[in-house]
């Protein structure tokens, strides 16, 4: 196809019009949208991979607590940078509330930083938000949330919130609950905390009366930031909220020792629970009421033996409910405990030795040991023997290695018999509680290791039926050892 030089020409021009008309166009959109950035900029902070903050990093990762994983959000922006850290459960409503709270503070944030991104000044932002977790023996978690901002000013402000969770039912513990919701128990609260602060020379020299007095009154309200841990209550104050100066966001460290009296129950310390008499514990423990009782205690030479075992727990409410139902079928089993769960419920693992159960070792962390060095392998064990054997007096007499992964180099770190087993009843898989009765019901052998993970309830709801099944068919329930010890027979 052939074209008239001249026509050519004007085209060309035609063209270069064309393109000029497009490139005033989109410049001045571009500088539309710019007019319009600071509304925009807000919802960038709500949606969190908004493609239009390219120095944005968002991060998940698992944390060394059960259940509880870190939201990582930075940005390395040269005006505006900020890191932040926050934790998110199993629970939506408790991942909401933290997840709004940090959003918060980095909208307003990134609201009042705003004017140094339009200014060529040196100054720069801060904000940095990180946080504790802190676990009690009852599984309630404190997540101590720490942030402190600086908007380019010369003082930055910080602020301490603390979230407090079970992860396993979703409660969200408040003062009211760990007080049972007793105003004279807050009114005593309210004494002990203001007798705190006055004896402690570095905190009353910078008191500022009014505050003081204002946020230490018994309203639930001025009780309502805290973190429980294993032995105290603490509770933060922000700054020149209740003291000045060096003392500046205190934090006033009361032992549960001395709440013991006026906290709810299931929080008081093991000691000042009420024992029943000698004899009636006793009692008790040969026949608890209500339950079938099976009457051979020792294990017959005769009968069928099985190994019941349960990896991965304790668990709270999971493990407790297993150890009741072996109690009523008189089963004895043993439990592969993570180091790392074995700290946080030690009292768990001293009613299982008291039980008569079998302690093993299941590492610290559930790391595949076969992938680790010599030295790692031998610290995973090792500090799981020791938080074992803290919380009984007892070290650990088996050793199963994570995922059944083992190799010489595993072998060699340990001289604990390491245990495998021949009947998975893959109830981490199906958590139905049907699923492990048929599962043990076509796999079970006279002789059997059965394993199961006391950390779900669906296994802890099932063993019931399981174990009046096995019972049925004439199986006695023994730990590892005596299984491996009457094989050796
Ligand atoms: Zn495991």
């Amino acid at each position: 196809m052939s074209t008239h030089p001249k026509s050519k020409k004007r085209r060309r021009w035609i063209d270069i019009t064309f393109i000029f008309t497009i490139l005033t166009l989109s410049s001045l959109m571009i500088f539309l949208l710019m007019l319009l950035n600071p509304a925009k900029k807000e919802k960038v902070v709500v949606s969190a991979n908004f493609p239009t903050v390219p120095k944005e990093q968002i991060n998940e990762s698992d944390s060394a607590y059960p259940g509880i994983r870190i939201i990582t959000e930075t940005s390395n922006d040269k005006k505006t940078p900020y890191a932040i850290q926050f934790p998110q459960s199993n629970v939506p409503e408790f991942n909401d509330i933290v997840k709004a709270y940090t959003n918060n503070i980095k909208t307003l944030y990134l609201n009042e930083t705003n004017y140094l991104t339009e200014s060529n000044m040196y100054r720069k932002g801060e904000l940095n938000i990180s946080f504790e977790v802190f676990q009690h023996t009852t599984g309630y978690y404190s997540f101590v949330i720490h942030s402190y901002m600086n908007t380019g000013g010369t003082d930055g402000l910080s602020e301490t919130r603390i979230f407090r969770l079970h992860n396993q039912s979703g409660h969200m513990l408040t003062i009211n609950d760990l007080l049972a919701n007793n105003e004279k128990a807050l009114i005593k609260l309210a004494t002990i905390v203001r007798e705190y602060i006055i004896s402690d020379e570095q905190l009353n020299s910078h008191l500022l009366q009014k505050q003081f007095t204002e946020k230490t009154m018994p309203t639930w309200d001025n009780y309502s930031n805290f973190s429980l841990k294993k032995d105290s209550i603490e509770f933060y104050y922000d700054e020149y909220e209740i003291t000045a100066g060096p003392a500046i966001s205190p934090i006033v460290s009361i032992p549960l020792e001395d709440l013991n009296d006026i906290i709810a129950d299931n929080f008081k310390l093991p000691e000042v629970t009420i024992q029943p008499s000698p004899t009636t514990s006793v009692k008790e423990e040969e026949k608890p009421s209500g339950e079938i009782q099976t009457e051979d205690t020792t294990v017959n030479p005769s009968t069928k033996l099985v190994a019941l075992t349960f990896d991965d727990g304790p668990n709270p409410e999971s493990t407790t409910l297993i150890l009741d139902t072996l109690k009523k079928y008189n089963a004895k089993a043993t439990f592969f405990m993570l180091g790392s769960r074995v700290s946080f419920y030690p009292e768990i693992v001293k009613e299982m030795k008291e039980a008569g159960h079998e302690l093993g070792n299941h590492t610290w962390n559930h790391l595949d040991l076969t992938k680790a060095s010599s030295e790692k392998i031998a610290l995973e064990i090792n500090n799981t023997s020791d938080a074992i054997e803290q919380a009984t007096g007892s070290k650990p007499t088996v050793f199963r290695p994570p995922y059944g992964a083992v190799n010489s180099k595993v072998r060699d770190q340990t001289s604990l018999p390491v245990v495998l087993w021949d009947v998975d009843t893959l109830d981490w898989k199906y958590r139905n509680a049907n699923h492990l009765l048929a599962h043990v019901k076509n796999h079970v052998k006279e002789g059997s290791i059965i394993l199961m993970h006391d950390i779900h309830m669906s296994t802890a709801e099932g063993l019931d039926e399981v174990l009046a099944y096995l019972q049925g068919e004439g199986y006695s329930f023994v730990t590892v050892s005596e299984l491996k010890s009457s094989n050796a027979n």
